[in-house]
């Protein structure tokens, strides 16, 4: 068996600052990364932005700058999210990298030697929020259900299509030979339910005269790729695809993460996308639900906005991660605010894994033995089949509930053992009570790591050097 991983998240449009639900996505695919290292596999973690299509043109043409400009300034932000959340990809794709260009016109052209590309005249609905064609039925009074501030533009000139009709068979088989394709089950039905109601041929390209901001179409110097075609061959461009076979090969087929409204792009085009050119379809695909704030979507004009950065300075990294994860169940929507964030913090990580820590180190460093920490090191990860299925199912959750209650049990301990009335008259009652809590302590602490890397760090350095340290103050 191959021991690779190759993980994926989707590649943001650089039209806005990234937003909470892209952090969740970047956060959660970061940890599926670093809990694979841990597996003892070798990892390839690929994210970057999408900087084609209509959207960007227009925010760069109100800005008064050419689309490059306004695309280098953007994806500086993006990029950023390295450091703010502490999140260690390996590749940061632009859609606008001459390899990735280059990958996207062999791509076309394999699609249309195979007989799946043709041309015709079209007219249609679009919304440019979503940079997605609308039938009529998708439209509420007349507007995209998730962009409703944002008119619909008809669309009607010559385009190239992709016969996306003819891959509903294919599709559904291959969803049925591979019955954990998507996660959440809900997810997989809803998109099992669309391509069984019969697919429609999609619209792959644009006047170039019109719409200028995208790659050229192989052949035809009049029209670009529609955004969508050619940002989802990011996923393999980035493994060198086509030119270097061998890494191709040795990371792909890779495992996708995306939110909710990307269900059908990831799921089902993609997906007839590579078997169009002969590839290996996505290993699994994960579909996170949206954040919500107080049960209202995120916006600027509701003033409701929780950005990433306002919370990585109100909880610090590692908490923000935290919270990320564990404000709502995989695959559902999550309602927050900042008064729950605030809660969260102060329950879980203020009174709990830092107070225990603390606490547990302050005994510690009372007694007159150190403890040998060495055999513990890797065993949370050595085959710990719990962890693995519950990180393969997208539950992260599972895991941050398995180490909450170490906390709280070890909390327990110490109520229950008092070991501070044991130091004077009980030495060997005493290091037992010490041994049993540093220990456990450690194995949070090592835990940890995928989640929470500095703090998992500091937990076990300051056991293994006896010094104190200071987890997450209240707020
Ligand atoms: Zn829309």
């Amino acid at each position: 068996m191959k021991n690779t991983y190759y993980i994926t998240t989707t590649l943001p449009y650089v039209n806005a600052k990234p937003h909470i639900g892209f952090a969740l996505e970047i956060v959660s695919a970061d940890v599926l990364a670093r809990a694979n290292k841990l597996f003892g596999k070798e990892v390839f973690f690929n994210t970057g932005t999408d900087e084609h299509g209509l959207k960007i043109l227009r925010k760069a043409e109100e800005l008064g700058v050419s689309a490059q400009e306004y695309c280098n300034a953007q994806a500086k932000n993006f990029k950023s999210l390295r450091d703010l959340l502490n999140v260690e990809f390996d590749r940061f794709i632009r859609t606008t990298d001459a390899d990735h260009k280059e990958a996207a016109q062999k791509f076309w052209k394999i699609c249309d030697e195979n007989g799946f590309i043709y041309k015709k005249n079209y007219k249609a609905n679009y919304c440019v929020g979503c940079e997605l064609e609308k039938t009529n039925s998708e439209l509420v009074d007349g507007k995209c259900p998730d962009h409703p501030n944002a008119e619909i533009e008809i669309i009607e000139e010559e385009n190239y299509f992709f016969k996306f009709s003819e891959f509903g068979e294919r599709l559904l088989k291959m969803y049925k030979d591979n019955p954990d394709f998507v996660k959440p089950k809900k997810r997989f039905n809803e998109i099992i339910s669309f391509v069984e109601q019969g697919l429609q041929d999609f619209s792959i390209s644009r006047l170039k005269e019109k719409m200028p901001c995208g790659v050229e179409v192989p052949g035809d110097e009049k029209h670009v790729m529609y955004v969508w075609f050619d940002a989802l061959v990011n996923y393999i461009s980035t493994l060198g695809w086509p030119n270097e076979e061998e890494n191709f090969k040795k990371w792909w087929p890779g495992v996708q993460f995306c939110g909710k409204d990307n269900l059908r792009q990831q799921s089902a085009m993609w997906q007839a996308m590579l078997m169009a050119a002969n590839l290996p379809c996505s290993k699994k695909v994960y579909v996170n639900g949206f954040i919500n704030i107080d049960g209202q979507k995120m916006s600027k004009s509701l003033g409701n906005v929780i950005s990433p950065e306002e919370m990585v300075q109100r909880y610090g990294v590692d908490a923000t991660r935290y919270l990320l994860l564990s404000m709502g169940s995989f695959g559902e929507d999550a309602d927050i605010n900042w008064a729950r964030l605030d809660e969260k913090f102060n329950a879980d990580l203020a009174n709990g894994i830092g107070n225990l820590t603390s606490r547990v180190i302050t005994l510690y460093k009372k007694a007159e033995f150190d403890l040998d920490f060495e055999k513990s090191k890797r065993k949370p990860f050595v085959d710990n089949i719990e962890l693995e299925k519950s990180l393969d199912e997208g539950r992260f959750g599972d895991e941050i509930t398995r180490i909450m209650k170490l906390v709280q049990e070890l909390d327990r301990s110490i109520e229950q053992q008092k070991p501070w009335e044991l130091i004077e008259n009980e030495p060997e009652a005493f290091r037992e009570s010490i041994e049993g809590l540093a220990r456990g302590v450690y194995f949070i602490g090592l835990k940890l790591k995928p989640f929470m890397p500095e703090t998992s760090e500091s937990i076990v350095n300051s056991l293994e050097e006896k010094n104190k340290v200071k987890l997450f103050p209240r707020l």
